[in-house]
């Protein structure tokens, strides 16, 4: 079975059965904002969300997590540390998956990490897709992420009463295997999908100027552009666009040792492009040490070189970084501004 649907009546009852399985995860409320976390009362899972503040790579690729243990004197091979559990994502959107293929291409390439594709291992991903705009900071339509493009292990997309579930992988087939309120979907459910899916189209539009390939056209003019300018002016360097970024995945790796000296822990944790000394290397050079170069930097790491490198945008359009940034840089107008400036 490819398509299965499930009445909203028996949503809940899922939930329970999916918390058993293994530790759940999914959206819900915290003040006027969402996060994902794990869920204890069913009831206060959200399928109606803004983007969460921070996406759900905290869970496959934690903000600091533990590499090794390691002894100096008597020395003792470094230790691995690596038990993961299974764990599933509930209610993630379209480009959050978007966000978890990005994060594959670039944990999968050789060396391949060990620590991401373990935890990646243990992860089911039940997303839902958006039927409208979650406010005016998304550009997931310029990226074709509005619409689920796998990635994942189920996708529901509520089709009124009911919500279609689409079947992608032996891992979902397993969460819903003996279950008899999910049952096939019918004639009329795919073409309820079908319905769903054109009304999007009145919905959903290219949020920028011109299309994605227009962009990555321009980039490759834009080195030089005054809108690096503006917007290092105004950008403050706190890394905030880079911390809630589904596809940022710079970490830093130290080592913490016990009052010995003799005895630690190996630790990776998230790094920014946006810090002052990031890009500082031995005899104090600095690559970028503008905010302009920096803030130039994170854009083309998202509209030019992951294309160039691995054929794929690296924004998801999630909007996020525009959501938090308090200098009010909006990735949609910074996009629009170097498209302005194309000469062509
Ligand atoms: S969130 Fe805004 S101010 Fe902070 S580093 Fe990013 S662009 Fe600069
Ligand atoms: S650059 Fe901004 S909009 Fe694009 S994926 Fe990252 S946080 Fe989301």
């Amino acid at each position: 079975m490819k398509y299965a649907v499930i009445k909203k009546e028996y949503l809940n009852k899922w939930l329970e059965h999916l918390k058993k399985s293994a530790r759940l995860y999914a959206p819900q409320k915290k003040e006027n904002l969402f996060v994902f976390r794990p869920v204890k009362d069913v009831e206060k899972v959200c399928l109606k969300y803004i983007p969460t503040i921070l996406p759900p790579k905290k869970y496959y690729f934690p903000q600091k997590e533990k590499l090794l243990k390691f002894s100096a004197s008597p020395f003792k091979t470094a230790k691995a540390i690596g038990e993961f559990e299974e764990f599933i994502l509930f209610g993630v959107h379209t480009c959050d998956i978007a966000g978890i293929q990005c994060m594959d291409v670039i944990f999968r390439e050789t060396p391949e990490d060990p620590y991401y594709l373990n935890r990646k291992d243990k992860m089911t991903a039940i997303g839902i897709e958006c039927l409208e705009y979650c406010d005016k900071y998304a550009s997931c339509t310029a990226v074709g992420n509005h619409e689920p493009r796998g990635g994942y292990d189920i996708m529901m997309v509520d089709i009124g009463g009911a919500f279609i579930l689409h079947i992608n992988s032996k891992k979902g087939e397993r969460l819903l295997k003996g279950l008899n309120y999910i049952k096939k979907a019918s004639d009329d459910d795919m073409m309820a999908l079908e319905r769903v899916r054109e009304n999007k189209k009145k919905i959903f539009n290219n949020e920028f100027t011109a299309p994605i390939q227009e962009v990555y056209r321009a980039f490759g003019k834009s080195f030089d552009s005054e809108v690096w300018q503006d917007v290092g002016k105004r950008c403050i360097a706190c890394g905030n666009c880079t911390m809630v970024c589904p596809t940022c995945y710079c970490f830093d790796i130290f080592d913490e040792t016990d009052l010995s000296f003799n005895d630690g822990i190996r630790y990776r944790i998230w790094n920014s492009c946006q810090m002052d000394d990031f890009a500082k290397v031995a005899g104090g050079e600095d690559f970028r040490k503008g905010r302009d170069a920096r803030q130039r930097h994170r854009y083309y790491r998202k509209f030019r070189y992951s294309q160039d490198k691995f054929n794929r945008y690296f924004c998801t359009g999630c909007g996020r970084c525009s959501r938090t940034c308090m200098a009010g840089i909006r990735l949609i107008e910074t996009v629009n501004s170097i498209l302005e400036g194309r000469d062509d």
